[in-house]
């Protein structure tokens, strides 16, 4: 046993601003976090581990020191009473038998969406354990996508209408898999034409006692909405709505209105396309885990400039050091 005699890990703590900028490459995140000592360093700076630990019994602050046969070879101690605390304690990780350099990695992996065999490759874990945490990723995110849900429209700084587009698709089409029959999810979403900004929801049905109240969570009063047929004007007049701008709805078919090619859902169309292509790629048949696949297509779409600090971020939110 050796000591070092450190009584906090890192000299200063970033603040959450600061944390949700971060943006590293996965070679630049590996390169900075060589050994346990650096990424250690690494994680207290940014919230992910506590950065200093007081003693139990006299509520003096902790000695980190070296314990080679510990998992992270570090632990916290106070000598006089004779007290021990994991430096994982309380934290994300917590729960994890992985080095904690992997763990960052497979963390950075997630966000920039490597497939699961290639962190399996990478990192040398079984598929369970990089399954759990794709799932524990998941949790956190839609943790992040309650506590700040995104709204749509309203009104612009020039006084104009913002445009938000309204439609629906089917995601895993209904088929027949294995001898069993799958009738494939209803999805209702909204898109801000200018920001990219979207919402979406796995819904049971079109009934407008479904879609009346996710429209008007989603979207301010003052926006310009353009809807495909699904969403019929009907429904849109029913929903007060002279909360929203008067306009045209455009056909399914008709992605461009002839009368005025401003009202078209070309984005929305775009945007289904993604979510889709990504959704059948990870989820593949697995009906479980749709709306948590749903959840990480929107998230990502949310904090698509800084994910991996926004991600850390959200981390040390929900899991306080
Ligand atoms: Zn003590």
């Amino acid at each position: 046993m050796t000591y070092c005699r450190r009584k906090r890990i890192a000299d200063k703590v970033m603040d959450e601003d600061e944390i949700k900028e971060e943006s590293c490459t996965l070679l630049e995140l590996a390169t900075q976090t060589m050994d346990i000592d650096s990424a250690i360093e690494w994680m207290a700076k940014r919230r992910l581990l506590s950065n200093s630990v007081n003693c139990g019994t006299c509520g003096e602050p902790c000695t980190l020191i070296t314990l080679t046969k510990k998992l992270d070879k570090k632990i916290w101690n106070c000598r006089r009473h004779n007290f021990t605390q994991s430096i994982r304690k309380g934290s994300f990780f917590e729960r994890s038998r992985m080095s904690l350099l992997d763990l960052l990695l497979l963390i950075n992996m997630w966000v920039e969406d490597y497939q699961q065999k290639e962190m399996m490759e990478q990192l040398h874990v079984n598929k369970n354990t990089i399954v759990d945490w794709c799932n524990f990723l998941r949790e956190v995110v839609e943790w992040d996508l309650q506590k700040s849900p995104t709204v749509l429209g309203g009104v612009g700084e020039d006084g104009t209408p913002i445009v938000v587009e309204l439609g629906e698709s089917k995601f895993l089409n209904s088929r027949y898999h294995k001898g069993q029959w799958r009738a494939g999810h209803w999805v209702f979403g909204a898109i801000e034409r200018r920001s990219g900004k979207c919402c979406m929801v796995e819904v049971p049905n079109r009934k407008q006692q479904t879609l009346e109240p996710i429209i008007r969570q989603w979207i301010l009063p003052g926006s310009r909405i353009i809807a495909d047929a699904w969403v019929s004007f009907d429904l849109l007049k029913d929903i007060d709505f002279r909360l929203y701008s008067n306009d045209s709805v455009v056909h399914e078919r008709d992605i461009v209105n002839q009368n005025d090619p401003n009202v078209h859902a070309q984005i929305i169309e775009n945007t289904w396309m993604r979510a889709k292509r990504k959704l059948k790629k990870q989820c593949g048949t697995s009906d479980a885990l749709f709306s948590s696949y749903l959840h990480e297509f929107l998230w990502k779409n949310k904090v698509k400039k800084k994910p991996f600090g926004h991600l850390l971020m959200t981390i040390s939110r929900l899991y306080p050091v």
